[in-house]
């Protein structure tokens, strides 16, 4: 017996790094996956590379034609959906006294109008008892330099998981958020000065490295799973101690 047998479960942002790995941890468990992003090649590569129980959907979160669809298609092919994890984000930091108005429009685009929506257009689909977990961040918690807007936005999607807990209280619907430290995915690999980043973040975490996808991913079955029944509206902190202590 699986944690997740038979059930139905959407990704958003699964091709890459936290996403994809937990596209193949929830197959693992016995799930059936859907996973979106923006880029047909990256979907059909990362479909392959799993292999069974995934399908691959273009679509970008802050879309809300791409989203219609999208849930149209989980409709017309499964007709339920048990889990969200509404993961896709995107990390762009600024300084105060240098952030524009477009940085501020396209994080919060992303990362706060995409999790709102993603949710609100899946609930039809959603039985009694289904799990929606938020891809918030540590950062929501700690003041760290240039992740004002960034920051904002994670502060936005923890507060999501308290008042959707409510929300949806009637329906045994619950709602957490999943909070990671500095995680080694692509991402702080697009740029040098990322890079850089991960290191200068890792040396204050105290279990002393950063983490991996795989450990989000593991969290992120955990509130998905029957296994915490008794588990919502929470933050689940997977960040080796960083904004802890
Ligand atoms: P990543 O860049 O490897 O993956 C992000 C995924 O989201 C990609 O598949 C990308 O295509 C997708 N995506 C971005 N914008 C999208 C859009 N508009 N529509 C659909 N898909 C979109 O990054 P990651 O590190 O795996 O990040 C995943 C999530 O984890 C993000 O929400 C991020 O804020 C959060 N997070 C990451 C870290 C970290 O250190 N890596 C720490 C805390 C939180």
């Amino acid at each position: 017996m699986n944690k997740l047998d038979g059930k139905i479960a959407l990704i958003t942002g699964g091709t890459s790094g936290i996403g994809k790995a937990t596209a193949e941890q929830f197959v693992h468990e016995g799930a059936y996956v859907f996973i979106t992003g923006r880029r047909d090649m990256a979907l059909a590569a990362t479909v392959k590379e799993i292999g069974s129980h995934v399908i691959g959907v273009q679509a970008d979160v802050s879309n809300l034609g791409d989203l219609d669809r999208l849930f149209a298609q989980i409709q017309r092919e499964k007709g339920k959906l048990d889990i969200v994890f509404a993961n896709a984000g995107i990390t762009p930091l600024a300084p105060l006294g240098k952030i524009t108005e477009e940085h501020y429009d396209t994080l919060f685009t992303i990362n706060v109008k995409g999790v709102l929506f993603t949710v609100q257009k899946a609930l039809p689909l959603m039985p009694d008892g289904a799990s929606i977990i938020l891809n918030a961040s540590v950062v929501a918690s700690v003041g760290l330099e240039e992740h004002s807007v960034y920051a904002a936005t994670k502060a936005a999607v923890r507060s999501f998981a308290r008042t959707w807990t409510t929300d949806l209280k009637d329906r045994h619907i619950r709602v957490n958020a999943v909070s990671p430290g500095p995680i080694d995915t692509p991402w702080w690999h697009t740029r040098a000065t990322d890079e850089q980043g991960l290191k200068r973040w890792s040396e204050r975490v105290p279990l002393g490295r950063p983490g991996t996808a795989n450990e989000i991913a593991k969290a992120v079955v955990f509130l998905a799973s029957d296994d915490s029944s008794y588990i919502t509206g929470a933050e689940l902190f997977v960040d080796g101690g960083f904004a802890q202590v």
